[in-house]
């Protein structure tokens, strides 16, 4: 029987009659087909309709990565709601605030938090609250263990919302994606095709899954092609290393590349299964890129996307992945960089900001409409707020987000120019370079620097060395020295916290 509920005919194509086939590898050694599969998110469908779930009705879900929580999300859609994952690391006041605005009729959450949100749960005005745990147990198993197994297909158009997710909110506060049928379709579609997914692919799915990244990238494009995933609660490195023999795939954040790297495991005869490694959510560092092929013999294929357009750029499956670039604007999306204050695009080799337009575009900001004007001009272009730039043979290199500029005496500085240089220098693993209020300037350039172990680096040494190579304006004017940079699930360096620990560096500065 063919769907008429868009977004979940689209991603069972890949399984069309293959019942048998696995769709997971389970941590227990068990495996699921895709039968299997798509039977439970029937039920979690029956027993969402069964709590009163209505078209374009959010279905908010705080829980532990599990099998049950990907059931639920295929489950509301194919229900006809709106899934709206949140990340596990919100607290109860975060969660107040995402109920508040996204009003959803269902939220699912860990046992362990029911007594503390079923208040705000409450205040927020959701029908159902139910209980979903790390190991698939809980009250909501048990109402969908109780539901009908009959067919569910709510009818929805490719226009209709599939879901709603919060931006991660690095800066300022969260906003609502709302993210079409068509968008979260269409780039499962696209990906499938541009990174070669087949049935026989199997991912190493480590990622979690309130996020797009393991959501949608990783769990639709496997969808689409009707491979299957070797299902992971968390990232493991010894686990992932015992997995490659028999994977062909893996999606990942930069610190599962650079982690793995650590691993002694990790050499050309572990990953001669291995076809595809890609890498997205934050800045691969040339370098990682670089041992990753000398020990692998594998290019790591970096793409860029966010949670307001799904993926937008990718290296090339076949030709030149190049370190350091996001690579070519997918098919079917437009990628442009321009002039902020006109619109209008600049030339080759000239950093700008990123716009994209596609049907893997977002819908707009839930209940934000002025916010939606302000990014998202009348022509269909959003304004990302990342900056970039083209290269001659059409590869484009992020250079950090317009927030993140530093703006000193007028002159505008680009982050990533700084922190590439530091960053090569003997006995520095990693930086970030922020502006902080500066009484003279307006903002001061500083650095923030992670040491190689006890390498003999200091501020007078990384300053030296910076003289010939920057402009004067260029040059931070400060440089701190951190064990760790503060980072989000997501690999996100967290520049506003590390802005807010030295915002009173400059303070009393009369130079
Ligand atoms: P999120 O909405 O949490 O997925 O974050 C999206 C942001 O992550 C983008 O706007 C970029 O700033 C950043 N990002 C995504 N992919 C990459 C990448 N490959 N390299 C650098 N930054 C990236």
């Amino acid at each position: 029987m063919t769907l008429s509920n868009n977004l979940i005919r689209r991603l069972s194509v890949g399984s069309d009659g293959r019942h048998d086939a696995p769709f997971a590898y389970m941590p227990d050694g068990s495996t699921v087909t895709y039968g299997q599969l798509w039977a439970d998110v029937n039920r979690t469908a029956a027993a969402l309709l069964a709590a009163g779930v209505t078209p374009g009705d959010r279905v908010a879900v705080q829980a532990q990565k599990s099998l049950q929580m990907l059931h639920l999300v295929l489950g509301a859609q194919l229900a006809g709601g709106v899934i709206l994952p949140l990340n596990t690391a919100y607290t109860a006041n975060e969660i107040a605030y995402f109920l508040g605005d996204a009003e959803p009729a269902v939220f699912i959450c860990d046992p362990a938090a029911e007594a503390a949100l079923a208040p705000i749960a409450k205040s927020a005005g959701v029908k159902t609250l139910a209980t979903l745990s790390a190991d698939g147990t809980g009250s909501w198993a048990d109402r969908v263990a109780a539901a009908p197994s009959d067919p569910v297909d709510v009818p929805r158009t490719a226009e209709d919302l599939g879901g709603i997710l919060y931006t991660s909110g690095t800066t300022g506060r969260s906003k609502g994606a709302m993210l079409t049928h068509e968008a979260l379709a269409s780039n499962a579609e696209v990906l499938k095709d541009y990174w070669r997914f087949t049935k026989d692919d199997v991912l190493i799915h480590a990622l979690p899954i309130f996020h797009t990244h393991g959501l949608f990238v990783a769990t639709n494009t496997t969808l689409v092609a009707g491979g299957s995933i070797i299902f992971m609660p968390k990232f493991d490195p010894d686990a992932i290393l015992a997995a490659m023999p028999r994977a062909t795939a893996m999606m990942g954040v930069p610190t599962f590349y650079t982690r793995l790297l650590d691993h002694p495991g990790l050499t050309r005869e572990a990953v001669a299964n291995m076809r595809l490694f890609v890498s997205g959510s934050a800045p691969l560092l040339a370098e990682t890129h670089d041992r990753w092929r000398e020990t692998t013999g594998h290019a790591i294929l970096e793409r860029y996307g966010m949670t307001e357009t799904n993926m937008n750029t990718s290296n090339p499956y076949d030709g030149d992945r190049r370190a350091g670039t996001v690579g070519f604007p997918l098919p079917g999306v437009e990628v442009i960089v321009t002039n902020p204050e006109t619109g209008e695009a600049v030339p080759t080799g000239e950093i700008g900001a990123i716009e994209v337009r596609g049907p893997n575009v977002f819908a707009g900001y839930w209940r934000m409409p002025e916010k939606t004007k302000e990014e998202k001009r009348e022509n269909g272009f959003f304004i990302t707020g990342d900056l970039g730039v083209y290269d001659e043979r059409g590869y484009l290199t992020l250079v950090g987000r317009s927030k993140d500029l530093i703006i000193t005496g007028g002159f505008n500085v680009y982050p990533k120019e700084i922190e590439g240089l530091i960053d090569d220098m003997d006995g520095v693993k990693e930086s970030a370079v922020i502006g902080l209020p500066h009484p003279d300037f307006g903002e001061g350039v500083a650095a923030v620097v992670v040491k190689d172990g006890e390498a003999d680096v200091s501020e007078a040494s990384i300053l030296d060395a910076l003289k010939d190579e920057l402009a004067r304006f260029k040059q931070p004017k400060r440089v701190f020295f951190v064990d760790e940079l503060p980072r989000n699930t997501m690999g996100k360096v967290q520049k506003a916290a590390l802005r807010e620990t030295y915002a009173d560096t400059f303070a009393k500065t009369t130079a």
